[in-house]
């Protein structure tokens, strides 16, 4: 079969690998409808992170049923699935607590495992034709309608993206009436934004500095704060003092409250310098976010953050140590949440927002390609939404084009 293997900084390539089989009875085999391509990828492709050449990427999954081990009960070829990014067994302590982020069965060398992604065990990645699903029961959520439909492109970001945005505005602690910044409008950061006001939330802020997507911020609804016209966090203070309606409903007191009470890092190790942004500066966002965030407020930090990074900007970065104002966010009484999502807390219920029109989160999506293209796609994307990678937002690859061509 055709799959997406990582060569080396910066390159990938469609390389043809042996099929995947059947190598324990509660194993399923899907053939690949959709695999998105995710920012988190680009850490991988951009060697900035622990893999090596010769990973097949894709961790954001979902195809048909092609055929399940004799241990597998409730799914059955043809089903239409999406799949967790998060691999779990659902039996292990902290899969039984909802935790399905930190399985203890499913990666031999550590407590998280996910499809083709460094350190998270050894299941390849499903930017590919068919994918080999361990413990296929509890991995696979079922979906209705057929491959290909007009909710194909929502379902597949059930995989990732639409439960870690989700799960952030956990992390943070949104819920109605909440006031948000959201730091990052790449898919993750859109959709916390999106999942914030599906909450209830009265105003969400967007910091990025990429055109199309803060007008995809706006789109929803969401406040666009371009941090390149100057500090995001005095613009988002700025904007609510002139909401003058809501003001005049504080007591003077109260006035003290001028940021927001939610704060999310949809960005992590890789922020760019505001001043300069051909710089990294790691703790750019949390910096800003301790400054924005009103006492007793809560960020998520849902964007990476690596124990080891290669390219890391000095040697503590290179270690995953990063210096950041806990000072402030100490005596502000801030709580801080993070680390990946779990997928399976949320899936089902996101499905269903999905098949009921109350969640439509394909908006995000702005190219389907073939497989044949994720070189290119791979070369746009890695951008960020500015330059050559302008119109890219999110990629959902589709095996099925290159049949068809
Ligand atoms: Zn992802
Ligand atoms: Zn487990």
């Amino acid at each position: 079969m055709k799959a997406v293997v990582y060569k080396g900084k910066d390159q990938v390539s469609v390389e043809e690998i042996p099929n995947p089989r059947i190598e324990a009875p509660d194993d399923a085999i899907i053939r690949i409808s959709s695999a998105a391509i995710c920012g988190s990828d680009l850490h991988m492709f951009e060697d900035r992170s622990a893999a090596g050449p010769g990973t097949v990427f894709g961790h954001e999954n979902m195809g048909i049923i092609e055929e399940v081990g004799p241990a597998v009960r409730s799914i059955k070829q043809g089903d239409r699935v999406v799949l967790p990014f998060n691999v779990a067994c659902g039996f292990c302590f902290n899969c039984a607590r909802g935790y399905t982020n930190a399985c203890l069965t499913a990666n031999p060398e550590g407590t998280t495992a996910g499809y083709g992604y460094a350190g998270m065990g050894p299941y390849r990645g499903g930017q590919a034709e068919y994918l080999r699903v361990p413990f296929a029961d509890f991995n696979c959520l079922k979906l209705p309608g057929n491959e290909g439909d007009e909710l194909e492109d929502d379902f597949v970001l059930l995989a990732d993206i639409f439960p870690t945005a989700w799960h952030a505005t956990e992390q943070a602690h949104v819920h109605e009436g909440d006031t948000v910044a959201v730091y990052g409008a790449g898919p993750v950061g859109l959709l916390a934004a999106y999942s914030s006001l599906l909450k209830g939330a009265s105003e969400v802020f967007v910091v990025d500095r990429a055109p199309e997507r803060l007008q995809k911020a706006k789109s929803i609804g969401a406040i666009p704060v371009d941090f390149t016209q100057g500090d995001p966090a005095e613009q988002i203070k700025e904007i609510r003092k002139r909401n003058t309606r809501q003001q005049s409903a504080l007591r003077p007191e109260d006035r003290k409250m001028e940021g927001v009470m939610c704060g999310i890092d949809a960005v992590g190790y890789q922020a760019r310098d505001d001043r300069n942004p051909d710089r990294e500066d790691p703790m750019q966002v949390i910096r800003q976010l301790s400054q924005v965030v009103n006492p007793t407020g809560h960020i998520g930090i849902i964007g990476v953050f690596f124990p080891k990074d290669p390219g890391g900007v000095d040697e503590h970065a290179r270690k995953g140590e990063y210096l950041f104002p806990l000072g402030e966010i100490w005596d502000k009484g801030i709580g801080i949440e993070m680390g990946q999502a779990p997928v399976k807390r949320y899936n089902v219920f996101l499905r269903d927002m999905i098949i009921n029109g109350r969640a439509k989160p394909s908006f995000i999506v702005t190219q389907r390609l073939p497989l044949s293209q994720a070189p290119e796609a791979y070369a746009h994307f890695v951008h960020r939404g500015v330059g050559a990678g302008k119109d890219y937002t999110k990629v959902v690859l589709k095996p099925g084009l290159d049949r068809a061509a």
